[in-house]
């Protein structure tokens, strides 16, 4: 595909096919040429465009719905996207990737973070956020208003990703979860076997959360609305 000829190639908001574009990791491509087109792994696909709008989270994460939601690009500077239903397919799809316009900010934030501090390192990981006008999604009890994300683990084998307690990179991790809490979130659910720590209340051990970052941004408007 054409866009991929070049590094300053825009993915265009709503192209964002399984198959019309390859993912930059190579796991979707498909032929010689594109694999030809591939960065190298100091180099990164130019920002996909946003269609930002207001956002507004209503009710709870385990209860509510997303007005005006703004969808997260399939990949970006420093970050991939996931589909958490599958072995490791990417991206995620187009319908999981719904967030508040603050959550789709810090998320783009924060892969150009990782990008600037961690410039040979594996990007990061970002699964599933919520549907695009919120409520349930399979697979969780939240993620219904906008708010929530799911982040991997970064690995100490400088791959790319799956994790697990075994394989995660502990101090990476560690910055990751403390950068997170700087920012200003609410809530990081982690596994029980794993070695991070952060604040009361804020970090919380919770069971099936070994292989990933369950992250909640506060309602930038308050709740109960
Ligand atoms: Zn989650």
């Amino acid at each position: 595909m054409a866009l991929l000829g070049t590094a300053s190639a825009v993915v265009p908001q709503g192209g964002e096919t399984r198959g019309a574009i390859a993912d930059w990791t190579g796991f979707d491509l498909g032929n010689a040429a594109a694999a030809a087109a591939r960065p190298q792994a100091t180099e990164w696909p130019a920002a996909a465009a946003v269609a930002w709008r207001p956002s507004t989270a209503r009710g709870s994460a385990n209860a509510g719905r997303l007005d005006g939601g703004v969808r997260l690009p399939a990949r970006g500077q420093g970050y991939y996207t996931y589909d958490p239903r599958f072995p490791d397919r990417r991206p995620n799809d187009d319908a999981r990737r719904w967030g508040t316009d603050a959550l789709i900010r810090e998320l783009v934030g924060l892969g150009a973070w990782w990008a600037r501090t961690h410039p040979r390192q594996p990007r990061l990981g970002f699964g599933d956020l919520s549907a695009r006008s919120g409520g349930s999604l399979d697979l969780h009890h939240s993620h219904e208003n906008g708010l929530d994300v799911d982040i991997r683990l970064p690995r100490k084998d400088g791959r790319e990703g799956r994790a697990n307690p075994g394989n995660y990179d502990r101090e990476r991790t560690q910055e990751l979860v403390d950068r997170l809490v700087a920012r200003g979130a609410e809530l990081i659910l982690i596994g029980p076997s794993l070695d991070l720590v952060g604040p009361r209340g804020v970090v919380v051990r919770w069971p099936a959360h070994d292989d990933h970052l369950h992250v909640r941004l506060p309602d930038p408007d308050g709740r109960g609305n």
